[in-house]
């Protein structure tokens, strides 16, 4: 499983819209971290996040229902942090997430066993059972008590998204950190040196 070189940024281990939105991340020197890359390591991150069973395995097509409310979820995100509308389409997808109930659960029968009631598609079922509470809790942040202090990292490129402890804090993470305290005191001599050429 692929595991973004850096530790959760704040807020990410107490909600998992903020743990999905920074499953990927732009990293210096034009890498890209995705931890959710293969139906193997999707299924890797629902499991590590408490939102599927041990033995589930995702198919393609449930990694990329995954990746797809991670895509609208950091579009909204951006948009609230921007201080923008967000796409339509993007709340859409949100909205769908919270909404789908997960497929129905049928009756069927066996002779060993009588009457039972099994899902159609139980992989299916969890991974729709997971995004809606993905999308709830991204739902309840972003009208929540703390909606305004969602931030993205200061450090370009990073693009991880985090809630700020502190009023100053904009970055994800101390590597981050050092990254734009230095690029802030090289903006304070600049000018600076500018003067005395
Ligand atoms: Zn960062």
């Amino acid at each position: 499983m692929v595991t973004i070189p850096l530790p959760p940024a704040p807020g990410a281990e107490t909600h998992w819209s903020l743990a999905l939105v920074n499953s990927t991340v732009s990293l210096p020197g034009g890498l890209e971290a995705d931890e959710l890359s293969t139906p193997a390591e999707a299924t890797g991150w629902l499991i590590g996040h408490g939102l599927a069973p041990r033995d589930t395995e995702l198919l393609a097509y449930c990694r990329s229902q995954l990746v797809g409310l991670r895509t609208d979820l950091r579009s909204v995100f951006a948009a609230h942090v921007d201080g923008n509308a967000p796409d339509p389409a993007a709340l859409e997808g949100i909205n769908r997430a919270l909404t789908t109930v997960p497929s129905a659960v049928v009756l069927r029968y066996e002779e060993k066993t009588g009457l039972r009631r099994t899902s159609i598609h139980p992989t299916t079922r969890i991974v729709e059972h997971a995004m809606m509470q993905i999308a709830e809790d991204a739902a309840a942040l972003l009208t929540g008590e703390s909606a305004s202090l969602i931030s993205r990292c200061d450090a370009t490129p990073c693009d991880r998204f985090l809630l700020r402890t502190h009023a100053r804090r904009y970055w994800c993470c101390t590597r981050c950190g050092d990254r734009v305290r230095a690029a802030r005191a090289y903006a304070r001599r600049s000018p600076q040196r500018v003067a005395t050429e």
